[in-house]
């Protein structure tokens, strides 16, 4: 929080200061603009330059008077008390011309005056102001442009962590494995006396939102040691050779402060796979180098760990997991039950809850929710309790942050004609019927027509446990309920919308994943193809290969959809009592749901 907060001072400093060069701009502008018209202004003391040479022939002139290099003279004439000023067109001229008169005998005095050093510069320096105004306004836009929503580039971030294990929940055992870490960077000297080598660089696996920036100030804050946090994106930089010496800084500032903790968020930002190619590419290869080639240098008596966290973990080069490297890694994967229970009883302190709220029925509610969002949830009900004017946080403001934080603000203003409303009720309709009717899928939660975020409508599935594998069968079905949608659609108005994109997207992701990842095709056998990671790996396999795959996906698909038909075919008549049910409610709940299909 209060990192955010310091960011936010730093681009409000930088914003007044471009608010005052700018107005300085403007000011001067106005200041120089005063002053030409000043310059043309003195016409009454003026004398025309045809009229000084006239003055001159009559004998009328006591004095001239004149600088170096300048362009006007100040002309005295005879029994006249004021100075005149006449600006001269071509000085050479006129000086041989004045010359020509005093030779001609003439008498007037010539007074020719060096340049004053001074008004030189200071006037050179006033006509280049504007310009040197706009070059800093320039490069202070550049500058903040190249920051982004980060608010500083040339540091990063070191904290004092007040994070303590107590404060993540769950995650047992990698707290456990966390430990030794801990009781490195408190007694280092112990270890290194017995001759314990402790792994320097851990890498944190898992999604967004599962604690991993959590844990890793959790060990700084249980050590007591500083916390210096960048972001791998913020080491690259538009500026070639940038990211490497960011890299340099960061673990000189390091070695400064050791005993601490480095953690770099984002790793894969910097190390990815080295390619060949160049342009950003080499930028980041010269990074990635030289974290390596810092991460050798460690001395043992420097008590240094290097933690880093990635979503990507087979996207990182090889060599960053090296044996002295990121040779530890922990991967954080989603809470189950009781992590989900446990996460929010912590983030439940200081709430106020009604007394029928009940922690772990949320927990048993929300497989497959990040710790991040389980966090969302409760502060969002906190907000909502608050708007409805609760005394306390409902069971039902509960539910509404959840669905706040799945699908998106309800959008109550939306407009929906009646063609529309009825065609999403077939759709969440058919989707609801084909996955009932599917002995591996989940029940039915609750359907509904409400437009939510982008979706016109929306099918929620119960989950009853928590799952670490998924079988061949139960992908199958999973696909005939995605397209359960788009095939009640079909057979009911006869005609198909766009509103089964998303389905189809997933579905198609699903089947690929079966054949490239799971090795679930018959034909293929076990074979993993990531063409994101590699994309000559099809090449390599041949043409008639990639071929192959992509008829697989499309049987798996076909038959999917030709399954899903079937079943909204048999189940016509539940499909109508759905259908007609969600458009005169709009909200169908798990009971309503089983009442309707039992009827
Ligand atoms: P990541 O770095 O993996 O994206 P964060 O560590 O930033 O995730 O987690 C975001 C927030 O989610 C945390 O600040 C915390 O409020 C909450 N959170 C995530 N996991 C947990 C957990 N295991 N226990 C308690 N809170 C958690
Ligand atoms: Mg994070
Ligand atoms: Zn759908």
């Amino acid at each position: 929080m209060d990192e955010k907060q310091k960011n936010n001072n730093d681009k409000k400093k930088q914003y007044i200061l471009l608010t005052v060069l700018g107005v300085l701009i403007i000011v001067l502008a106005g200041i120089a603009y005063l002053f030409m018209m000043n310059t043309d202004k003195i016409d009454d003391k003026e004398l025309a330059y045809t009229e000084l040479i006239n003055e001159i022939n009559e004998g009328n002139i006591e004095k001239i008077e004149m600088t170096v290099g300048s362009t006007t003279a100040k002309i005295k004439l005879k029994g006249v008390e004021e100075e005149k000023t006449t600006i001269i067109p071509s000085t050479q001229a006129f000086v041989e011309l004045i010359q020509q008169k005093l030779e001609d005998g003439n008498e007037f005095e010539f007074i020719q005056k060096p340049t004053n050093v001074f008004v030189t510069i200071s006037t050179t320096l006033f006509s280049l102001l504007p310009t040197l105004l706009l070059v800093a306004l320039i490069v202070l836009f550049f500058k903040m442009q190249g920051l982004g929503d980060k608010g500083k580039v040339y540091d990063s971030e070191t904290i004092k962590s007040k994070v303590k294990f107590d404060d993540v929940a769950g995650l047992d055992e990698e707290k456990h494995e966390m430990i030794e870490i801990v009781d490195f960077l408190k007694n280092p000297e112990r270890f290194n006396k017995m001759g314990a080598k402790i792994p320097r660089g851990v890498l944190l696996c898992g999604q967004p939102g599962t604690g991993k920036t959590l844990i890793a100030k959790a060990i700084a804050g249980e050590a007591n040691v500083p916390f210096i946090s960048m972001s791998g994106s913020e080491f690259i930089e538009m500026f070639a050779g940038l990211g490497a010496s960011r890299v340099r800084k960061l673990f000189e500032k390091a070695r400064k402060v050791s005993p601490c903790i480095i953690f770099i968020d984002e790793i894969d930002a910097i190390g990815s796979r080295r390619t060949s190619s160049s342009g950003a590419e080499s930028e980041n290869n010269q990074t990635l180098n030289q974290l390596l080639v810092e991460m050798d240098g460690f001395d043992t008596d420097e008590t240094i760990i290097v933690l880093a966290a990635t979503n990507r973990p087979e996207m990182l080069d090889k060599a960053l997991l090296r044996p002295g490297r990121f040779d530890r890694r922990i991967t954080i994967g989603l809470p189950d039950m009781r992590g989900r229970e446990e996460i929010l009883k912590i983030h439940a302190k200081g709430k106020k809850f009604a007394e029928d709220v009940n922690l772990k029925s949320i927990a048993e509610d929300t497989a497959g929710f990040t710790g991040a969002e389980l966090a969302n949830i409760l502060n969002e009900s906190a907000i909502i309790a608050t708007i409805n004017e609760h005394e306390a946080i409902t069971n039902k403001d509960i539910e509404e942050a959840v669905k706040k934080v799945t699908v998106g603000l309800e959008k109550q203003s939306r407009v929906i004609s009646e063609k529309d409303k009825k065609l999403t009720a077939y759709h969440e309709a058919g989707h609801a019927i084909v996955s009932s009717q599917l002995e591996t899928q989940k029940g039915v939660k609750e359907v509904s027509i409400i437009p939510r975020g982008l979706a016109g409508g929306y099918t929620m599935y119960k989950s009853d446990e928590d799952k670490y594998y998924i079988s061949k069968t139960e992908m199958e079905e999973k696909l005939v309920a995605l397209l359960g949608g788009r095939a009640a659609e079909k057979i009911v108005l006869n005609d198909i919308s766009t509103g089964a994109s998303n389905d189809i997207e997933v579905a198609t992701g699903i089947a690929k994943n079966m054949i490239t990842k799971y090795g679930m095709s018959e034909s293929l056998g076990p074979i993993s193809i990531n063409t994101e990671q590699d994309p000559y790996e099809l090449q390599m396999l041949g043409e008639k290969f990639g071929d192959a795959i992509g008829a697989e996906v499309k049987i798996l698909l076909d038959n999917a959809y030709i399954r899903a038909q079937k079943l909204i075919h048999e189940n016509r008549d539940k499909l109508d009592r759905v259908a007609e049910a969600l458009l005169e409610k709009e909200v169908i709940s798990a009971e309503e749901f089983q009442e309707l299909l039992a009827r």
